[in-house]
């Protein structure tokens, strides 16, 4: 499998924020979000298998690992790589962009799948499947990244026609002032969490953190 880069670092998103994690980001990604901060992980990486990747990993004094991209579900051996890190008892995240089916990461004893849906001002929100979103349990969590109030009225949108059995996240655009977001959550009484992207306060918006 190709891989843009593996490091440690304190996972920075949705409801492990604050935890070491080792993050895993594969390469290759089949959508081109306004907004995206990984752009370096289209192409670029080394190829490695399963074993390999899993020798690296076992070089930290950690147990949760975050699979993330690009798009890791673009890669057949995610799968393979995945269920590997969960018979030696790993605690794995599965970050996917909501454009791939997740069907193969359903019902996984001791794995988060993190799913995102796109909002209009990303420009890649017909892209997603929308099939994924029965699928996630109480276990799992959707992230809407936002960057004005027609991505906010889109999200809400979504949950309500999906309903959605998973802990949400609204996610400002980096950049962007979270208090309108906040706001309008607030005014709205919606049972969402506001997710500020910790890493990035921590070690500014850069590679490998
Ligand atoms: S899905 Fe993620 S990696 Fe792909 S373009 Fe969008 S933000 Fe970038």
């Amino acid at each position: 499998m190709k891989i843009n880069e593996i490091f440690y670092s304190m996972q920075g998103e949705g409801s492990w924020v604050g935890l070491p994690n080792i993050f895993i980001r594969t390469t290759g990604c089949n959508l081109r979000c306004s907004f995206c901060d990984t752009t370096y992980a289209y192409i670029h990486g080394v190829e490695m298998d399963v074993k390999e990747v899993v020798d690296e990993i076992q070089k930290y004094l950690c147990n949760y690992v975050c699979i993330t991209g690009g798009e890791p579900l673009l890669q057949e051996e995610t799968v393979e790589l995945l269920d590997v890190l969960l018979q030696k008892k790993y605690v794995v995240c599965v970050e996917t962009n909501g454009s791939i089916n997740i069907e193969k990461l359903v019902g996984k004893k001791s794995l988060m799948i993190s799913l995102d849906i796109k909002c209009p001002s990303s420009t890649m929100h017909d892209k997603m499947n929308f099939d994924n979103l029965s699928q996630l349990s109480c276990n799992d969590q959707l992230k809407f990244v936002i960057n004005n109030k027609v991505d906010y009225e889109y999200a809400k949108k979504i949950m309500k026609k999906y309903k959605p059995q998973c802990i949400i996240f609204f996610q400002p655009v980096w950049g962007t002032d979270p208090k309108k977001l906040s706001s309008w959550i607030l005014h709205d009484g919606l049972h969402v969490r506001i997710g500020l992207q910790l890493h990035k306060m921590i070690w500014g918006n850069t590679k490998g953190v």
